[in-house]
């Protein structure tokens, strides 16, 4: 019988029988792939999302929205951040929100049925308990006290032991900490006023504590496609609970304004390659989707992301929920949980 698919494809349908971790060497090969065999791949891949990454009951797509709680006014100086002091971009900057406001922000998203909140802050993060790290976690506790459901989640940069061991005594659903890249380029990429190791070093701690961790990365930044396969890998290594992927949305004022767009086929590559890498977990597409996916962010969906961050983003704004509930239904046709 005559086969219509790239062999490198057919070899990684392995990954839909057995359910086992695409190959590191296979990966690679795939991430070369060009053409119509980049659909063949997709297809792979959001049949491997339909068997391999169910959601929960009546969960059609995990969604989840952000607050960003204080903004601007950080001394780190990563390459693509609006919020960063070394960079020039035009951002609102203001001091951690106060609880009213964040129980505003919570109660638009939960009732347009979002159940995933969270939390996020600029800055490089809490390796001790500070008095704003305190106030957070009272955030944390006030907003599972008052919406019944609501998974509160946090985003606010490095931890130490002690910051790392209440956020679990806190009960947050999930800690956000993004590698960014391929951790031999950090440095050089993202940033270099801190290291990609005391990030790596914080989802290990939030792990031996028990909290389960999302971690991904943001494409377009100068890197390889052979890197992005890095980047995927060492999260597999990092065995964390949920992948966000973002897309670069060049920012005026940054280092990285004048960023080259990825081309769609990459993106599209890239989270078909992570899909198989990671059968069974949790991949969401964060930023870019609109802006640079643009009519291409529903194919996205079918290349094995199984959940979204929805309304809005840190800096940039984002679609209204509802339209996203309306693509998430419509894909539903293509199987699965979507
Ligand atoms: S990404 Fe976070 S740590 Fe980096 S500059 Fe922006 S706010 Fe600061």
């Amino acid at each position: 019988m005559i086969s219509l698919l790239d062999p490198t494809v057919i070899e990684a349908y392995r990954v839909l029988e057995t359910g086992e971790p695409l190959a590191y060497d296979n990966a690679c090969r795939l991430a070369e792939l060009s053409g119509e065999a980049v659909l063949d791949l997709l297809s792979l891949a959001n049949k491997v999302r339909n068997r391999y990454a169910p959601l929960p009951e009546g969960d059609r797509i995990h969604r989840c929205s952000i607050l960003n709680a204080k903004s601007g006014v950080c001394g780190e100086n990563c390459s693509f951040c609006a919020q960063s002091l070394h960079n020039r971009a035009d951002v609102e900057q203001y001091q951690l929100l106060d609880e009213q406001s964040v129980f505003d922000a919570a109660e638009r998203v939960y009732r347009e049925g979002v159940r995933h909140f969270g939390i996020v802050t600029s800055g490089y993060g809490y390796r001790r308990p500070t008095a704003e790290f305190r106030r957070i976690l009272e955030l944390i506790r006030a907003l599972r006290k008052r919406y019944d459901g609501l998974n509160v989640c946090a985003s606010i940069g490095v931890l130490g032991e002690e910051t790392a061991r209440m956020l679990a005594e806190a009960e947050i659903a999930h800690y956000n900490i993004n590698i960014q890249v391929s951790p031999f380029r950090y440095g050089e990429l993202i940033a270099d006023s801190h290291t990609v190791e005391e990030r790596i070093e914080t989802v290990r701690l939030l792990r031996k504590h028990g909290v389960p961790v999302c971690c991904g990365g943001i494409l377009g930044v100068g890197e390889t496609m052979q890197e992005r396969v890095d980047l995927i890998y060492a999260l597999q290594e990092l065995d964390v609970a949920v992948i966000p992927l973002n897309v670069l949305v060049p920012v005026t004022g940054t280092p990285q304004e004048g960023a080259i767009p990825v081309p769609v086929s990459d993106v599209l590559k890239t989270f078909a390659i992570c899909r198989l890498a990671h059968p069974c977990k949790v991949i969401k597409f964060a930023a870019g989707r609109e802006t640079v996916m643009k009519d291409f962010q529903g194919l996205l969906m079918l290349a094995g992301a199984n959940g979204f961050l929805t309304g809005g983003y840190l800096t940039t704004r984002g679609r209204e929920i509802s339209d996203d509930m309306k693509l998430a239904a419509e894909l539903g046709g293509f199987g699965g949980t979507i």
